[in-house]
């Protein structure tokens, strides 16, 4: 074997023992399955778009359900939108094995949860699961690919806060802290930086011995 083709095969075999490193970091010994609930209105793309977002950005199993309605308990009546703990709860009710969490997709305009940990304001979490709203991902967005962007940033974000991730400093992880503006969300890489990747490994193995 000459040297070049030896590099080559010492560089790939390193690839490949990082990239095996960072899925046994990622699999969850209790492995997580979230349950994607799409409420009425909410197009068929934006929840494949957070399907794979989950899959590839956390490596947990997803489950998509069938469409479910808001009911009128879950409008937030001084903001006049719907109540992202409530649209939360919905969703739980919907819950059964193998689900672990649940995620609820809506179209229309939501009230986030006040006070909440996370300042990205396009949905919100708790233990449970979370919300995330197409209508919030819309807003100023210059084409459909940042829509897009947006909310599968933003399930990716809130998915990983409710397996008890924090907010990052790294500007391109998209753990970022946000402070409600949506540029700073939109020039992040959109995946998790190496550090959160390191630390959802230590969490998920944590879980696993609990
Ligand atoms: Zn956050
Ligand atoms: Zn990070």
């Amino acid at each position: 074997m000459d040297r070049r083709r030896f590099t080559g095969v010492l560089l790939g075999g390193a690839a490949a023992l990082a990239s095996s490193r960072l899925r046994a970091q990622l699999r969850t010994p209790a492995a997580e399955t979230f349950g994607i609930v799409p409420f009425i209105g909410v197009a068929e793309r934006a929840v494949r778009d957070v399907d794979a977002a989950l899959r590839a950005g956390l490596g947990v199993e997803t489950r998509t359900l069938p469409e479910a309605v808001l009911f009128s308990a879950t409008w937030n009546i001084p903001h006049d939108r719907w109540d992202v703990g409530q649209v939360i709860a919905t969703a739980r009710g919907l819950m059964q094995p193998p689900l672990t969490r649940v995620v609820g997709v809506v179209a229309t305009d939501i009230s986030p949860t006040f006070p909440s940990v996370c300042d990205w304001r396009l949905g919100d979490y708790d233990r449970t699961g979370l919300a995330v709203s197409v209508f919030r991902c819309e807003r100023n967005a210059r084409d459909e690919t940042q829509v897009r962007f947006r909310l599968a940033s933003a399930a990716l974000h809130l998915a990983a806060h409710s397996l008890g991730m924090l907010h990052c400093p790294d500007t391109a992880c998209v753990m970022v802290r946000a402070r409600g503006d949506l540029r700073v969300i939109d020039r992040t890489s959109g995946r998790l930086c190496m550090n959160c990747h390191t630390r959802l490994g230590i969490l998920a193995a944590r879980a696993g011995a609990a």
